[in-house]
């Protein structure tokens, strides 16, 4: 089989392949490093949608799946090894969708997310299922009581485009492994990356009919739908905060639970006692990597006021030894944005920038010598406090503002103002002051002198308007199961 459809892809309903209602509509998928349309997508329609939830409450509701614990596990792993077995084919394709570097696909961006099924599928049948309490005596009646957990029951999935296959199967993996159904609505930007996995599973897993179900569309109100849905029991989603909070009103009148991954403005503090120059070009690395299109990546850079002018030229220097390049290339780290809107909204904070006052230290633009592609150059703000909007909103493009701090706590104050708080780096020497720094900042994910948080038993997930929950790991499980208590005569 090969994954690469000749006209369009399909969706995923009910066990089968189908183009979409709509008279088989289909919308392009353009290649963000060449600006080529690379194929088509079935576009689905509200009915498609429809159709989804159908099939996946009556597969929860009608089936075994949500009991039959060895069958989970047996799947995900089966979907794990037919992933794997088209490796090849799926690298060249994210390359050309998502426009993410090859560098990364060993990585989260493609070989990591895959290998994690593995791990959903052994929690599946290592997870304690059911804890006994003992017997207490309420109103003097001995009772013995049990907790049961057990999947939610239908999840709708709602994914972004940066890292496709790891926020999808993030989501696919643990909510399947328990007991869950799922519809999954990827980004109408990367839809190819989602529609092939829905084809391994047709042909090549044992899932039952509706137990997953994959439909993409250029259309973001199938996502509102989705989270409005009352046979929906649980929204995941990760994107940005506004649409995380459309999600959340979306999702209130039929009081489903959310659980929201969303945007980040991450602090890469620098203390006074270690080497600042090198850092910096840590700091200029992290902000260049898939040109920045990470929420997780650090966006802005604290450094020692002493510094300041010095961890600038250092940091500068770094950013211009990253230059971005084709995606396809093994050594390229920046590669294009995903589209020309995402373009146009790096290119107007950049405008922003020095209408704040601010100055453009290197990059700035789209790079020469690429006039095919949406490419900016890593870029790097000085000259701003932590006030001004650019060192307060996300900008999902290769751009770090460098702020200087008076000290560890004033370094802490200054990462701690702002709404987000899903990551950071602290880079110290004494590991006292660094705890303090860790303890005193408010956010999710931190690493320490270059530690490397992401793995699969790794919960990741955020503070204030970062999100709500976990992913990954047995909290990021825990997500989607629901618990039962029950009393049985002591
Ligand atoms: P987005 O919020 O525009 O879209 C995300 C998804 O939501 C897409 O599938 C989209 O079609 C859908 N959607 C759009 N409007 C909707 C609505 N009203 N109701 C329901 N669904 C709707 O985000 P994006 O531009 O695709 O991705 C970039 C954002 O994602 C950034 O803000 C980034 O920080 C965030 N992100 C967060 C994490 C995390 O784990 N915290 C990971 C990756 C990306």
């Amino acid at each position: 089989m090969t994954l690469r459809p000749t006209t369009s892809s399909a969706l995923l309903i009910d066990g089968k392949l189908v183009p979409s209602s709509a008279s088989g509509r289909t919308f392009p998928i353009i290649n963000p490093a060449t600006e080529e349309t690379l194929g088509h997508a079935a576009d689905g329609s509200a009915e498609d949608m429809d159709a989804a939830i159908a099939a996946a409450r009556d597969a929860f509701d009608n089936t075994n799946w949500s009991r039959d614990h060895a069958l989970r596990a047996r799947c995900l792993r089966q979907l794990r090894d037919a992933l794997q077995g088209h490796l090849e084919e799926l690298r060249e394709i994210t390359i050309a969708e998502v426009g993410a570097p090859a560098f990364f696909l060993r990585g989260p961006q493609l070989e990591g997310p895959i290998e994690d099924l593995g791990y959903f599928a052994g929690l599946a049948e290592t997870y304690q299922w059911e804890t006994g309490l003992g017997v207490a005596r309420p109103m003097g009646i001995p009772s013995r009581r049990t907790v049961f957990r057990e999947g939610i029951g239908v999840v709708g999935a709602i994914t972004p485009w940066n890292f496709p296959h790891q926020i999808n199967f993030a989501k696919l993996g643990p909510a399947l492994a328990a007991g869950n159904t799922v519809v999954l609505k990827p980004a109408p930007d990367t839809p190819w990356c989602a529609a092939l996995v829905g084809k391994v599973i047709a042909e090549e897993t044992d899932f039952p009919p509706g137990v997953i179900n994959i439909v993409t569309s250029s259309d973001h109100g199938l996502g509102a739908q989705l989270s409005a849905d009352p046979r929906v029991d649980l929204i995941s989603f990760t994107g940005s905060t506004a649409t995380g909070k459309a999600v959340m009103v979306a999702a209130a009148d039929s009081l489903k639970k959310v659980f929201l991954e969303l945007g980040g403005k991450s602090a890469f503090i620098v203390l006074d006692d270690t080497d600042v120059a090198g850092a910096c070009g840590m700091a200029a690395f992290t902000v260049a990597t898939h040109a920045g299109q990470g929420c997780a990546l650090t966006t802005r850079l604290l450094v020692p006021r002493e510094q300041y002018d010095a961890a600038v030229a250092a940091t500068a220097k770094a950013m211009a030894g990253l230059r971005p390049g084709d995606p396809a290339d093994p050594g390229t780290i920046c590669g294009p944005l995903i589209s020309a809107t995402q373009r146009a909204r790096v290119e107007s904070y950049l405008e922003l920038a020095v209408a704040e006052g601010g100055t453009i230290v290197c990059g700035g633009g789209r790079t020469q010598g690429r006039e095919r592609g949406y490419y900016i150059d890593p870029t790097l703000i000085a000259g701003v406090d932590n006030s001004a909007r650019v060192a307060r909103e996300e900008i999902f493009g290769p751009v770090l503002v460098i702020l200087p701090h008076d000290g560890d706590a004033d370094a802490i104050r200054i990462a701690n103002d702002s709404p987000y708080g899903l990551s950071g780096a602290v880079w110290g020497t004494d590991p006292d002051r660094v705890q303090r720094v860790v303890d005193g900042v408010r956010t999710g994910t931190l690493s320490v002198n270059g530690g490397i948080w992401y793995a699969a038993d790794a919960p990741f997930g955020g503070y204030k308007q970062s999100g709500i929950g976990r992913e990954m790991g047995v909290a990021g499980f825990e997500e989607y199961l629901e618990t039962k208590l029950v009393a049985y005569p002591g």
